[in-house]
């Protein structure tokens, strides 16, 4: 398979807060796997990705903390670079949505939508604070959710049942900062007409979802159930990427429309910065080139459908081939967000122990098809019965047989017959941990490639 081009895109992390382990598990480490797998097989490979800088969370975190926006999410976003590069994350341009060269990408687009009549305005009665004096954008407004009954829903989405919201369905819906109840006011904000893309938005999903797993799968289907609404993608918010269309300087694109759009502009980013402008095209304009999207579950529906129907909006770019969604891993049973150990956030757990056995058993206990727990017990076992037990102790052995016995490596003798099963039988385990590979199974190829060592150990006995 010579030739083979390959886009990975790994999710963009939120930048309120440090990265966890259950990010990592989620898809910053399974994309790493699988862009190092893709190099070695000699794929031409793009893999980038960046900080997702904007959005209400964030300046929700500083106006609690007396901090700009830009100062909280810069610190974070310095630290999940110092994570990436503890854990040897090998992103082509691991760069960010705050950024000149990604508000001119953007903008570029929302004015190519616009003028292909995919994005127009409407009025629309917007949650508004009276005693804060502005409008609610998403995390702003907090209620219960009309699904689930969780009470502390979001404007925009309810994060425990998963299901996105109109800030008009929020049950006893008040201010986060202040408490007060909105009142609802008219405002203009752009929209994304996702009903005029719905029949190719489902071609797309039909023809492609034999390829993804069964989360993938059924989240997207879910979400495009009902049909695709048109939806807002701007706010009344100053922090942002800017509206390119005069006389909407008080409103920002939103985070949903513009983080989705960083893989593009990552991508042309890394060409710029290879001084080769138009590199990015051979990934993004020739159809045999494969765009796969590692992410968190929760993530899902933003890289199927609303990545897709801008894609399709735009025309002539490669769509999203497969989309590897984990579910979620735990820390002790509880979801790493709620966590405050130490431990649970990666640059914490590098203090205490080596990068090599964290990779290691986030990857044999990889989140792909069902959720996983971080047990530090078995953290330890793991490593120390089957990276250090089976395979360094067998690197061991044969280094130090050869070491001992020839004092090099010595040439090949005359094969035995046991010698030869033997060179069959890992031949035949290679061959199914690419297949395993090849087909994004990460968990089943790490398990094939440590039954061919513990094969290996029972030969060399
Ligand atoms: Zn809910
Ligand atoms: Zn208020």
């Amino acid at each position: 398979m010579p030739n083979r081009k390959i886009f990975i895109g790994a999710a963009w992390p939120y930048a309120n807060g440090p990265l966890h382990l259950g990010h990592i598990a989620g898809c910053l480490l399974p994309a790493d796997i699988f862009a190092r797998y893709c190099r070695m097989m000699g794929y031409d490979t793009l893999f980038v990705s960046g900080s997702d800088m904007h959005g209400t969370p964030i300046m929700v975190t500083a106006e609690k903390e007396g901090l700009t926006p830009e100062e909280v999410a810069e610190r974070n976003h310095a630290s999940i670079l110092k994570t990436i590069s503890s854990l040897g994350i090998a992103y082509d341009l691991y760069t960010k949505t705050h950024t000149q060269h990604h508000f001119d990408v953007v903008r570029d687009i929302f004015l190519s939508l616009m003028e292909k009549g995919y994005i127009e305005t409407r009025s629309e009665e917007s949650p508004y604070c009276p005693s804060c004096a502005r409008f609610m954008a998403d995390r702003y407004l907090e209620g219960t959710c009309p699904h689930c009954g969780y009470e502390e829903a979001r404007g925009d989405q309810c994060d425990n049942c998963g299901r996105v919201l109109d800030a008009k369905e929020l049950l006893a819906p008040r201010c986060k900062i202040c408490g007060s109840e909105p009142e609802f006011r008219l405002t203009e904000h752009f929209y994304l007409l996702l009903s005029r893309l719905e029949d190719r938005v489902r071609d797309f999903v039909e023809g492609s979802m034999h390829r993804w797993r069964p989360n993938t799968r059924n989240n997207t289907l879910n979400f495009m159930r009902d049909g695709l609404k048109d939806r807002a993608i701007t706010r009344d918010l100053t922090w942002g990427v800017p509206i390119p269309v005069e006389g909407y300087e008080d409103k920002r694109i939103y985070v949903w429309f513009e983080a989705v759009c960083g893989y593009l502009s990552a991508s042309k980013l890394y060409s710029r910065n290879a001084g080769k402008e138009d590199l990015w095209q051979s990934h993004w304009k020739d159809p045999d080139c494969r765009h796969y999207y590692f992410l968190a579950k929760d993530n899902i529906p933003f890289h199927t459908i609303i990545w897709p129907s801008i894609l399709l909006g735009l025309g002539g770019l490669n769509l999203p081939y497969d989309v590897p969604s984990n579910e979620y891993l735990q820390w002790d049973g509880a979801q790493f967000s709620k966590s405050r150990s130490h431990g649970a956030t990666v640059n914490g757990f590098l203090e205490d122990y080596p990068v090599d056995p964290l990779r290691f058993y986030l990857s044999v206990n990889m989140p792909e098809r069902g959720d996983s727990n971080f047990d530090m017990d078995e953290f330890i076992q793991k490593n120390n019965t089957e990276l250090l037990g089976a395979f360094g102790n067998y690197l061991h052995r044969v280094l130090s047989f050869a070491a001992t016995n020839f004092g090099e490596v010595p040439e090949r003798g005359e094969l035995s017959k046991r010698d030869a099963d033997f060179l069959d039988t890992i031949r035949e385990f290679y061959e199914r941990a690419l297949g395993s590979m090849e087909k994004v199974r990460l968990k089943e190829g790490i398990h094939t490639m440590m039954a061919a060592v513990h094969e290996a150990n029972r030969y060399f006995n």
